[in-house]
């Protein structure tokens, strides 16, 4: 078997066409410019990198943006100042903290600051509580890509034992708590794995769906995909072959029904997202 890619950078451009019409309708309608702030701390290349793409998606799209820089060595309440200066600027609708933070910075204080309503990457605990309860007000980009990946290119999930390799906040915990909920497009039977998992593999070979956000290139082999699976593949690891995922992808390709590519799969969507929760949140602001 020949795995179907799941070009999600093709499905990405067409996603960021539509909300750029959406956009456009909504400043006509509303004489608002919905706008992301981006708060970047210290020099993490990666971070630059994501920062620069998420900001030139954000033009694409119509969206304003702002970016504002601190030193690594910003002390917690100063960052915390700029986050409170943000939540009260009527200008910005949505606050994007780039992670990682430095070390010493304590991440889940700084996200918990980011006003609910601004939070577009869904980390504060008001919007991860109604995630687990089933009546989202963002979700969180990741994994609301990859759901909409699966939904767009025709694969249910309601019935069907998706397996998870990995329990971070930013993506298997909520995509966890998203496919489990009553409803058509989540409904699945969800197994959630981690570096404690015994019998990895025993486990994944079971999965109808499996998605994969562990960090560790090219860690999924062919022999841990059941037949006919689809894959997805999270992951995004410098080597020095360049950008690879979690998944051995040409093997796994020969065992899987779909696969998502490294780079060009999840990573595109993920920023559509937050295009589509900065549009929400400036929404939202309006109704309130
Ligand atoms: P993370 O915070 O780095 O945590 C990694 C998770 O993988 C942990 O739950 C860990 O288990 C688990 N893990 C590590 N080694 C394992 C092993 N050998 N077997 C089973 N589980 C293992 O995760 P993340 O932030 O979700 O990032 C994961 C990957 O996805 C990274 O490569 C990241 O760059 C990428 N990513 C991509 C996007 C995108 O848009 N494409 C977005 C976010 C992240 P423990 O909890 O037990 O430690």
């Amino acid at each position: 078997m020949t795995a179907i890619v799941l070009n999600g950078k093709a499905l990405a451009a067409e996603m960021q066409a539509d909300l750029a019409a959406e956009v456009a309708e909504f400043i006509q309608n509303n004489g608002v410019f919905p706008c992301l702030a981006a708060v970047l701390v210290g020099e993490n290349p990666a971070s630059e990198v994501y920062v620069r793409n998420k900001r030139q998606a954000c033009e694409r799209a119509g969206i304003e943006s702002q970016l504002h820089r601190l030193p690594a060595d910003v002390a917690l309440e100063d960052l915390l100042a700029l986050v409170h200066k943000l939540n009260k600027a009527p200008e910005v609708h949505g606050i994007l903290v780039q992670l990682p933070l430095p070390a010493g910075l304590d991440e889940s204080r700084v996200l918990g600051a980011v006003h609910p309503l601004k939070d577009v990457d869904a980390f504060h605990p008001e919007n991860v509580g109604r995630i687990v309860q089933g009546r989202p007000r963002f979700l969180p980009c990741t994994p609301q890509g990859i759901q909409q990946l699966l939904l767009r290119r025709g694969i249910p999930t309601a019935g069907r034992h998706v397996v998870i390799v990995g329990r971070s906040d930013i993506v298997g915990k909520p995509l966890a708590n998203m496919l489990v909920q009553r409803s058509p497009d989540a409904d699945a039977t969800v197994t959630v794995c981690h570096s404690h998992t015994r019998n990895l593999a025993e486990l994944t070979r079971l999965a109808d769906i499996l998605i994969v956000a562990i960090g560790r290139p090219r860690f999924v082999t062919a022999d841990m995909v059941k037949p006919g699976a689809a894959v997805i593949d999270v992951g995004i690891n410098r080597t020095e072959q360049g950008l690879v995922g979690d998944v051995d992808f040409e093997a796994v390709c020969e065992v899987a029904g779909a696969i998502t590519p490294v780079p060009g799969g999840v990573g595109p969507l993920t920023i559509t997202m937050l295009l589509e929760n900065t549009l929400k949140a400036a929404r939202l602001q309006l109704a309130t």
